[in-house]
């Protein structure tokens, strides 16, 4: 196989990144299709549909996998069976998005615009197919340790990182997508307790930095301390 285009996306780097698309439909992405695939002819139609499936590689995966991992869902100790999961480390490495369709750009090539992927910048894509609701939304499906929506965090932002996010031209797409990445809680699941730790994440072109401060209210949140250049 080979690929027929390439992610161009809000997330240059993995750490961050929502684990499924649609958890943060702010994000956008680009797949460029690339030659002999970029012909207008090949997407005839397809500006009909509202939502796509995306097939594509973890390329930024090692190729060797166990039969057994640790889905992050269950806090980085049980282990399931790799076909359990949607680990990024199986057999083929293979992914499988549903992403929202935009707009579709044919005046030079071929590029779709994208909501809510969850893949990062460079990620090959391997195959596109439109998404009937009608016989592949199955709302009452059982869906074993994955069985809600992760909770959300709050999330705050210091007077800095305001100001900052307020000098911008993509302030407000870029204040969404913030909120929506780091609701998620994109720490990693093994910590030792320290709350006065700064995490980074990466989102277009900027380093996003944030904690978790103590809250007298019990509700955890995650606050933004800074967002510098990346
Ligand atoms: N929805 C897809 C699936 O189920 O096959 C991906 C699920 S996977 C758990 C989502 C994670 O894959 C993201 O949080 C990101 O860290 C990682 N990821 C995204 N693009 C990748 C790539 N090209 N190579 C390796 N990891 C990637």
């Amino acid at each position: 196989m080979e690929a027929i285009g390439h992610i161009e996306s809000d997330f240059p780097d993995k750490f961050g990144i929502p684990r499924q698309p649609g958890l943060a439909p702010a994000a956008r992405a680009v797949l460029r299709l690339a030659p002999p695939y970029a012909d207008p002819l090949a997407v005839r139609g397809l500006d009909a549909f509202s939502h796509l499936w995306l097939t594509f590689v973890f390329h930024q995966s090692p190729p060797r996998w166990t039969p057994l991992v640790r889905p992050p869902r269950l806090g980085g100790n049980a282990k399931v069976g790799v076909f359990a999961s949607r680990s990024t480390h199986r057999p083929n490495r293979l992914g499988l998005s549903l992403v929202e369709l935009l707009e579709i750009d044919t005046r030079r090539g071929v590029r779709l615009l994208l909501g809510g992927a969850d893949l990062v910048s460079g990620t090959p894509v391997l195959d596109i197919k439109p998404y009937l609701p009608w016989t592949e939304s199955h709302p009452d499906a059982r869906s074993g340790y994955a069985s809600a929506a992760p909770q959300h965090l709050a999330v705050g932002f210091s007077a800095a990182a305001n100001a900052t996010l307020t000098a911008r031209s993509d302030g407000d797409s870029l204040r969404a997508l913030i909120e929506q990445v780091l609701a998620q809680d994109p720490r990693p699941a093994y910590r030792n307790g320290s709350e006065a730790r700064i995490y980074g994440v990466r989102l277009r072109d900027v380093d996003v930095r944030f904690h978790a401060p103590d809250d007298e209210t019990g509700m955890p949140l995650l606050r933004v301390v800074e967002i510098v250049p990346a």
